[in-house]
């Protein structure tokens, strides 16, 4: 449920993405992890990066991917700020990938500041959005704002999950850093969303705050609030497994690889979460979204931290047969 589209807009996507200063060589090592050169970047990276996704996901034990859509950032009036964010995706784009292929389902991601915030919810709810993904300290989004009361009721209403960044953020630029803090999400979670605290409040950068026990201590006062382990295959985010794997933490958490997102079992080798056999093992996997799910299993995720997702997504009207991997999940749910 956390996997990224990007492009540069050259299959007439809409996308676009100039990463600024030092993110440079790390757009390349994404590239690079995906198996693309690095002049991909200003070549056709719209089609490549969907053929090579598409790859994945087919050849991996992955039944669909959550692909998400990057929004743009807004001031608190509903303005764009101009040079402002590294990257966006349109929900269009995103929404025409999953009626293309049963592999993918839609998220979307709406600036709730927008003006037409209302109106592109709905027609995302009608176009089968299954998830809203937002970045609080990127996307300049104070969740607690009142004014976005009706936004969230709205998908409490609808049945639509908040995909929400926690915890540092070092692939996009930050505008506020002080909204990677979880106790962002209380007035969507007061109004009945049920929300998935991406990273669960980890931090990403060696001097990041982290997040992660305030997390886990909103999990005990709302029994809505989820957190994905997506990119917990990085230096510094995989430093809570083992609380991770405890209960009742355990029910709480879902399976997210952040692709592209660097997948490296070398931290969790070194922790002691896994033992050389299996990291020598996996970590020559060619597909990186295996890779992730191989190496999690091993360090002792159940299934259920992989298959909990059916049962939260918005039920839209999404072909099942993308799902046989996993099709006792789904006709349970
Ligand atoms: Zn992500």
């Amino acid at each position: 449920m956390h996997v990224h589209i990007a492009g540069n807009g050259t299959g007439g996507t809409g996308c676009w993405i100039r990463p600024q200063g030092w993110r440079w060589p790390l757009a390349a090592l994404m590239l690079k992890h995906m198996g693309l050169p690095i002049n991909t970047l200003h070549g056709d990276l719209d089609r490549l990066y969907v053929e090579r996704l598409l790859h994945f996901v087919r050849e991996s034990s992955l039944g669909a991917v959550v692909i998400l859509p990057h929004e743009q950032v807004y001031d608190d009036h509903g303005c764009v700020i101009e040079g402002f964010g590294s990257l966006y995706v349109p929900n269009d784009y995103v929404l025409k990938l999953a009626r293309q292929y049963p592999e993918f389902l839609p998220a979307v991601s709406i600036h709730p500041a927008r003006a037409d915030a209302m109106e592109e919810l709905e027609r995302c709810l009608a176009e089968g959005a299954v998830i809203m993904k937002c970045l609080p300290n990127s996307q300049n989004i104070d969740c607690n704002n009142p004014r976005y009361t009706r936004f969230w009721e709205r998908m409490a209403e609808a049945g639509l999950p908040l995909l929400a960044h926690t915890g540092g953020e070092h692939t996009v630029p930050v505008v506020r850093s002080e909204l990677a803090d979880p106790r962002v999400l209380e007035l969507p979670l007061q109004c009945g969303v049920t929300i998935i605290a991406a990273h669960s409040g980890t931090k990403s950068g060696l001097f990041d705050p982290d997040y992660f026990r305030v997390f886990v201590e909103m999990t005990k006062r709302y029994p809505r609030l989820y957190g994905d382990i997506s990119a917990f295959n990085i230096p510094i985010r995989g430093r809570h497994i083992p609380e991770c794997l405890q209960e009742p933490l355990v029910h709480r958490m879902l399976h997210g690889s952040d692709f592209p997102v660097p997948v490296f079992g070398h931290w969790s080798w070194l922790r002691g979460y896994i033992d050389w056999q299996t990291f020598r093992k996996w970590e020559r996997h060619p597909n990186p979204l295996e890779r992730d799910y191989r190496l999690k299993k091993a360090m002792g995720f159940p299934d259920e931290t992989f298959t909990r997702i059916a049962q939260l997504l918005r039920p839209a009207s999404f072909p099942l047969k993308a799902m046989s991997k996993h099709e006792e999940v789904f006709t349970k749910s």
